[in-house]
């Protein structure tokens, strides 16, 4: 019954491939399909129980993509290339007659945006096509967007503050690496830091805010206000918010990495002429920097990701801290990836199985916050997240 095209072969597209995998009572019949095909190969070689088939593919051709979805029939697809490929994979699912997820917002190649507005513009195609297209489905976005849907639906009646707070305890033992894709990485990282707060967006320069927080399990950690594509589809669903942050751990050596790439230009994502040849600096960049994908073998400590919450519950204060720690040599043990690719792919292949069940599915384009978090909550724990909740702590924000 669940016929799904998975595209992307990186160290997200590795776990989502595993986990649908393991899930072969929702998904029947797996095709993973990338730029490498050999890279597609690979992982496919590692699965077993589950019929998979790989294929080539350039996902900014929509021509390609719809004659791949128009043999291979699925109804979804589940995409973990890159944020420049969104706007192209959505428009061949419309022609081609495909449902839709994804893991991060469409970004134009020359500007570092991160912004919904894109997508939502196809809102309207969606409705009508009948498709439905949920949209970053990862853990920040995604997982996030659960869990403030959750403490929406079960502790709060208005939620007033939320502090999303991600911290990397781990460590892979290299200079400077970057967990995910390191161009989507440092364009994010580098860009001016933005919050929401009175219903207004507030700017501040890179790295200008931060204050150490407690990690449970972890300790303190020096936190980073940067912008998160997820601030803005929350405080427009749940418009009793006051103010949205987002915060993030980096150690000094990653930041003092990263201060002299970009002091010397390798962040650029502007074309230069090299050689007599066009180059985007930070493309160049990832080709020398380590493989996400590959860090996992030596990667030891903890990821944890979740949400502070204050708003008000009959009529009283209410705290509330949600969260998820996720060890990278388990993650590792499991799909052969660290754990920031894992705690993105499992929540793709999660939203995937309420596709398939029938309970994430109506016709348009929405965020995760907009379907029911209970049964995705639930698979959570089911799925190697599992997720731990307190109250009435003092949420050192
Ligand atoms: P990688 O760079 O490791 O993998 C990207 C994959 O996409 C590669 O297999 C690459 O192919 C493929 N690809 C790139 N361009 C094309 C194209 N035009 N056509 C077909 N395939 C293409 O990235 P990650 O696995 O680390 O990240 C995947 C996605 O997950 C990204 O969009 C990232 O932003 C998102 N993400 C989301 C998070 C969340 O919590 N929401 C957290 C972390 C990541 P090739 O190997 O040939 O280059």
């Amino acid at each position: 019954m669940g016929r799904v095209l998975i595209i992307g072969a990186g160290g997200v597209g590795t776990v989502v491939a595993k986990k649908v995998a393991q899930n072969s009572d929702v998904f029947t019949e797996i095709m993973l399909a990338s730029r490498t095909k050999s890279k597609c190969d690979k992982i496919a070689s590692e699965i077993q129980g589950v019929k998979i088939q790989t294929a080539a593919v350039d996902a900014d051709n929509a021509p390609e993509l719809v004659a791949l979805m128009r043999s291979f029939k699925p109804e979804l697809v589940i995409n973990v290339a890159l944020p420049y490929q969104d706007l192209h994979i959505m428009d061949a699912c419309l022609e081609a007659g495909v449902n839709y997820l994804d893991t991060a917002n469409y970004e134009p190649l020359d500007e570092a945006k991160f912004e919904y507005s894109w997508q939502w513009a196809y809102q309207e195609r969606f409705k009508a096509a009948g498709l439905t297209a949920i949209l970053g489905c990862g853990f920040d976005p995604g997982v996030t967007g659960v869990f403030t849907a959750y403490a929406a639906k079960h502790h709060f009646d208005e939620i007033h503050y939320l502090d999303i707070v991600d911290c990397n305890g781990g460590d892979h033992h290299k200079a400077f690496a970057t967990n995910f894709n390191p161009e989507i990485n440092i364009r994010e990282i580098t860009q001016k830091g933005r919050y929401y707060e009175d219903g207004q967006w507030k700017e501040t320069e890179p790295q200008e805010i931060h204050k150490p927080l407690t990690y449970p399990n972890i300790g303190v950690r020096e936190s980073y206000l940067l912008y998160h594509e997820e601030l803005e589809s929350l405080v427009k669903n749940y418009p009793t918010i006051k103010r949205a942050r987002f915060w993030m751990t980096f150690g000094q050596e990653y930041l003092t990495h990263l201060r002299v790439m970009q002091n010397i230009g390798m962040t650029r994502i502007d074309p230069i002429l090299y050689n007599g040849v066009e180059i985007v600096p930070i493309q160049f960049l990832k080709a020398v920097l380590p493989n996400p994908g590959e860090l996992g073998e030596n990667y030891t400590g903890e990821t944890s990701i979740g949400c502070r919450i204050r708003g008000i519950k009959d009529g009283r204060e209410q705290t509330y801290y949600v969260w998820n720690n996720c060890s990278h040599q388990a993650a590792y043990e499991e799909t052969g990836a660290q754990g920031v690719s894992y705690t993105t792919g499992v929540p793709a292949a999660i939203g995937a199985m309420m596709f398939f069940r029938g309970l994430w599915r109506k016709p348009g384009v929405y965020n995760v916050e907009e379907f029911d978090p209970d049964p995705f909550m639930e698979q959570l724990k089911l799925q190697g997240l599992p997720w731990h909740e307190d109250f009435g702590l003092d949420l050192e924000l």
